[in-house]
C-alpha cells in the first residue's frame, strides 16, 4: 500500500489525514527527515505559510522536502500549500520560503482582500463538479508553460474579483489548490492526488 504523509508543523493535519486514509493509502504525520524519507508523496495542509515555512527551516525539512519533490515525488498542497509550492509568491512575507516546485505566481491573501472566506463550485478537470471552500486563500496570478490548469472560479455576480482566477493546477507530479477539500468531506481530490502517487510509484 502507498504511503502517503502529511506535513505535520501546523495547519488543519488531522483532515488531511482522514482523507487520505479514507482514499485507502497508510496516511501519517510528518515531522522529521527520517519520517519524510519513508512516504512516496507529501501532502502540504492549509494553514499559515509564514508559519509553516519558518517551522520547516526550524526542523531541518526544508531542504530535504525541497530535494525529493524537486527529484519527483509527487505533492499536494491546499491553500498555504499551494502558497509553499509555488516558485513565486506576491504579498508574501520577504523572510518566507519556498520548496518551489510549480512553475506558478500566487498571490497569498488574495481572496482575504475582499472577504475572508468565500466558496464556489467548480468544475474541476478530471474530478468534476466541486464545492470549493476558500478560507484567506491564494489563487494563481501566472502559469508557466507544463502548467495545467484545473479549476477555476466560475463568472458570477458574487465571485467579484474572483471571477475567472484560477485555484487548482498540476504540473506533473505536483498538485495544488486554492481551497481546502480536507474540509468538505468530498474525498475525490485526495483519490485523485492518490492516483498520482501509485503512478508515481
Ligand atoms: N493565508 C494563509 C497563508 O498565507 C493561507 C490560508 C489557508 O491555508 N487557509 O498561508
Amino acid at each position: 500500500m502507498s504511503v502517503v504523509g502529511v506535513l505535520a508543523l501546523q495547519g488543519d493535519v488531522r483532515e488531511h489525514l482522514v482523507a487520505l486514509a479514507e482514499a485507502d493509502v497508510l496516511a501519517r504525520p510528518i515531522r522529521r527527515p527520517e519520517e519524510l524519507a519513508e512516504v512516496d508523496g507529501v501532502v502540504l495542509p492549509g494553514g499559515e505559510s509564514t508559519a509553516i515555512s519558518r517551522l520547516l527551516a526550524t526542523f531541518e525539512l526544508l531542504e530535504p522536502l525541497r530535494a525529493r519533490i524537486a527529484e519527483g515525488m509527487p505533492a499536494y498542497g491546499s491553500c498555504a500549500g499551494m502558497i509553499l509550492l509555488a516558485d513565486e509568491v506576491l504579498d508574501g512575507r520577504p523572510d518566507q520560503h519556498q520548496l518551489g516546485g510549480l512553475d506558478i505566481v500566487v498571490r497569498r491573501n488574495a481572496f482575504g482582500r475582499q472577504v475572508d472566506s468565500f466558496e464556489a463550485e467548480l468544475d474541476f478537470t478530471d474530478v468534476g463538479d466541486v464545492h470549493a471552500v476558500f478560507i484567506r486563500a491564494p489563487w494563481v496570478e501566472k502559469t508557466g508553460e507544463g502548467v495545467e490548469v484545473l479549476a477555476r472560479v466560475p463568472d458570477s455576480v458574487e465571485a467579484g474579483d474572483a471571477a475567472g482566477r484560477i485555484v487548482a493546477v498540476r504540473q506533473g507530479h505536483v498538485l495544488a489548490t486554492s481551497f481546502h477539500p480536507e474540509l468538505t468531506g468530498d474525498g475525490r481530490v485526495h483519490r485523485f492526488f492518490v492516483d498520482m502517487v501509485r503512478a508515481a510509484g
